[in-house]
C-alpha cells in the first residue's frame, strides 16, 4: 500500500530501510540473547538524525509528518523490535504529550533534547492501575512552587536509556481521573530511583524498568497541560502510540514473512521447494492479506492523527486491535513454516513470533482496544 510522503521523506525512508537492512537486522539476533541494544547503534540513530525527524523545526528538528515516522518504525521493526520501540518510545511517548499539551517553555528545555538523541519515557503503569489507569497512587502534594512525589511505576520502556519521563499523579485525591496531573522527571532527580530490570519474553532488547519516587521534588513548571488535567493527557498520548505499536506489529509480521517465503522456497521435501504446496501458498496468501490490511488501517490511522480529526481515536484503536492481532497470528504461523528448525534459536522466526506478542497486550491491550471501539462507535 502506498502513502503519500514527499520526496525528502522518502528519501529518509529508504535511507533508515537500507539502515535496517544492512547494520541492524545483522544484529537482532544478538541484541535478544544479550538484553542489550549496543550504544553504537543508538550513536548511529542520533548521528544520522532520527530522533529529530518529527520534532517540529522551531524546536531543532525536521518538522516532518506522523507518517513517516509510522514508516520508520515499521521498517525498523522489520529488523528488530526492540531498537524501534527506542525511537518509537522517545517520539510517540514522551516527544508527543509535550508537543500537544506542552508549555512553550517545556516544548524549548525538552524538544530540542530529544531532537538531538536524548531518550524519553513515559511511565504511567503502576503496579495496582494497568488497563484501569486512572486508578494510579502515586501522589504529588504541593508544597510552594514545587510538588513532592512519592509512589512508584511499572513496565516503564526505555527505562535505562532515557534521560527523562513523563509521569502522572494523583493531584486531587478522590476525583479520579479528574484529579491526575502529568509531570516531566529528570531521570537523575533525587527520590527517583530504579528499582529493578524487568526480564522479559519478547521484546527483550527494550529496557523495562520499575521506579520508585520517594520525597521527589519536581518543578511546578515541568506540569505538562492543566492542573489536574493530566488524564487527558495520557489518554491523547496513547491515541498516537497505539498508531506506533501497529506499525511495530506490521513490520514484526512483515519481518518474519520475509524470511518465511525465503526458506519455503530453499528448503526441499517431497522433491521439490515447499512453497510449492498450494496449503502453504494459502497460508502465505492469508498472511499477506492481513499484512497489508493491517497497513491500511494504520497509515489511516496515522493520516487521521496528523489532521487531528475526531476519527482518530476509533481508527488509531483498530488498527493497534487488528495489526498486533495479525502479527501474532502471521508469526504463530511463520514458525509452522519452519518446521521444526522455526522453534529452534538457529532461526529469527521464534524471535519475531515472542516479540509480536508484547504488541497485543501495551498500550492498552486489545480488550480495552475493543471497549474504546464499541464506545467510540455507540457514542456516534
Ligand atoms: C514490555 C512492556 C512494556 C510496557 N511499557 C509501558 C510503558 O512504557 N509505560 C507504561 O506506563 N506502561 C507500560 N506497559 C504496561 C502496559 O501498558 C500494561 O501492562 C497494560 O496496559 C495492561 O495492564 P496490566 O498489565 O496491569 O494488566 P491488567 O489491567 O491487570 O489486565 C489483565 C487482563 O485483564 C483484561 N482486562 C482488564 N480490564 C478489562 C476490562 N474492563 N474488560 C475486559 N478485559 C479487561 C486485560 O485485557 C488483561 O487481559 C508495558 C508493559 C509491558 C509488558
Amino acid at each position: 500500500m502506498s502513502v503519500k510522503l514527499s520526496e525528502t521523506e522518502d528519501e529518509i525512508l529508504q535511507y533508515i530501510k537500507k539502515f535496517s537492512e544492512d547494520e541492524l537486522k545483522p544484529l537482532a539476533r544478538e541484541i535478544d540473547s544479550s538484553m542489550q541494544i549496543p550504544e553504537r547503534i543508538i550513536k548511529r540513530m542520533k548521528d544520522l538524525g532520527f530522533f529529530s525527524i518529527y520534532i517540529p523545526e522551531k524546536y531543532g528538528g525536521n518538522g516532518l509528518s506522523f507518517t513517516l515516522l509510522v514508516r520508520i518504525i515499521e521498517e525498523m521493526s522489520k529488523a528488530c523490535a526492540s531498537t524501534a520501540l527506542i525511537l518509537d518510545g522517545a517520539l510517540t511517548l514522551f516527544a508527543e504529550p509535550l508537543i500537544m499539551f506542552g508549555s512553550e517553555d517545556l516544548k524549548k528545555r525538552y524538544l530540542p533534547r530529544v531532537a538531538n538523541g536524548s531518550v524519553g519515557g513515559l511511565a504511567i503503569t503502576e503496579p495496582g492501575a494497568g488497563s484501569d489507569a486512572a486508578s494510579i497512587r502515586t501522589t504529588a502534594v504541593k508544597k510552594g512552587d514545587k510538588f513532592m512525589v512519592n509512589g512508584s511505576k511499572i513496565f516503564v520502556t526505555n527505562g535505562r536509556t532515557s534521560d527523562f519521563f513523563v509521569f502522572d499523579a494523583v493531584t486531587s485525591p478522590g476525583k479520579g481521573s479528574k484529579g491526575i496531573t502529568t509531570f516531566v522527571a529528570e531521570k537523575d532527580t533525587p527520590g527517583l530511583r530504579i528499582s529493578r530490570d524487568i526480564h522479559k519474553m519478547g521484546i527483550r532488547g527494550s529496557s523495562t524498568v520499575e521506579m520508585v519516587f520517594n520525597d521527589m521534588e519536581i518543578p511546578e513548571e515541568n506540569m505538562v497541560g492543566e492542573l489536574d488535567q493530566g488524564f487527558k493527557v495520557i489518554m491523547n498520548t496513547l491515541d498516537a502510540g497505539r498508531i506506533g505499536i501497529a506499525a511495530q506489529a506490521i513490520g514484526i509480521a512483515q519481518g518474519a514473512l520475509d524470511e518465511a517465503i525465503q526458506y519455503m522456497k530453499q528448503r526441499k521435501q517431497f522433491g521439490k521447494s515447499i512453497s510449492e504446496f498450494q496449503g502453504l501458498q494459502f497460508m502465505i496468501a492469508d498472511m499477506a492479506t492481513r499484512i497489508e490490511a493491517s497497513r491500511a488501517l494504520t497509515y489511516d490511522a496515522a493520516e487521521l492523527w496528523e489532521k487531528k480529526s475526531g476519527d482518530s481515536v476509533r481508527i488509531s484503536s483498530m488498527a493497534k486491535l487488528f495489526a498486533s492481532d495479525t502479527a501474532m497470528s502471521v508469526t504463530t504461523d511463520c514458525v509452522q513454516l519452519f518446521g521444526g528448525y522455526g522453534y529452534t534459536v538457529d532461526f529469527d522466526a521464534e524471535r519475531h513470533m515472542r516479540d509480536a506478542k508484547i504488541t497485543q497486550i501495551y498500550e492498552g491491550t486489545n480488550q480495552i482496544q475493543r471497549l474504546i471501539i464499541a464506545r467510540e462507535i455507540l457514542k456516534q
